[in-house]
């Protein structure tokens, strides 16, 4: 905290990087014995730099490298005068990364949507009922994967356990039960979706079938009409 408590106020911008230096994470989940907590915490929410910056948390256990390093670029063009004053939400996440669920980018979310649940790993259904916050979680990891675009949790094979979340980790555990939250959703898209999935595979069946002019022979059955283009071919 020395540290922090000399160089705060004295730099440029002040960035929180990973669930731990942002929020307190598992350091600072119910039951530690140490008093840890994230910066914000520390320093106050509305600590302001000597730029008038608010603090800014890039959370995510661990972070994801592509969204700390876009976080830093998009300040030193602040720095350069070539942006505006970066925009944070409430937790001071830049919202351009933050502002979507886990579950909006999401491999899986067409299983979801069809009440398709996967009951074990290694299934590539949704995986809500094995314990998947996606739905609630803002985190961008479905869509910009992890290394050099590929993974994110769900999209291959893990749930998301929240861990870019202020409440991580103690809202979300036990880790692997289903989410409260989801039982009920899932029950809803599970009635919903097993009606719509029936009736997509009766026009996907239809849809994976020719149209029934593609024959062989002269006789052309294609409904085409001469006469509409003002012209015959009789005579
Ligand atoms: S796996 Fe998780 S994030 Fe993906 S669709 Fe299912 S609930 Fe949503």
């Amino acid at each position: 905290c020395e540290w922090i408590d000399r160089l705060a106020p004295k730099a440029f911008a002040v960035v929180a990087i990973g669930t731990c230096a942002t929020y307190g994470g598992i350091h600072a989940m119910q039951g530690n014995p140490t008093g840890a907590m994230g910066l914000a915490d520390y320093l106050g929410w509305n600590f302001r730099t000597k730029t008038n910056l608010p603090i800014v948390n890039v959370p995510g256990c661990p972070v994801q490298p592509d969204n700390f390093m876009e976080t830093v670029l998009y300040l030193l063009f602040f720095a350069a005068g070539l942006a505006p004053v970066i925009p944070l939400d409430e937790q001071l996440r830049p919202t351009w990364l933050f502002g979507k669920t886990v579950h909006e980018g999401c491999d899986r979310a067409g299983y979801y949507e069809q009440g398709d649940f996967a009951h074990e790993y290694g299934s590539s259904k949704c995986l809500v009922k094995i314990g998947c916050w996606g739905p609630v979680v803002n985190c961008n990891v479905t869509k910009r994967g992890w290394m050099a675009g590929i993974g994110g949790c769900p999209n291959v094979g893990g749930i998301c356990i929240a861990c870019t979340m202020p409440g991580f980790p103690d809202k979300f555990m036990p880790f692997m039960d289903e989410p409260p939250g989801g039982s009920i959703s899932s029950v809803a898209s599970g009635i919903y979706g097993r009606v719509i999935r029936n009736l997509r595979r009766i026009t996907n069946h239809s849809v994976n079938q020719e149209p029934k002019w593609r024959h062989p022979g002269s006789r052309l059955t294609t409904g085409y009409h001469p006469h509409t283009y003002g012209f015959s071919t009789s005579g």
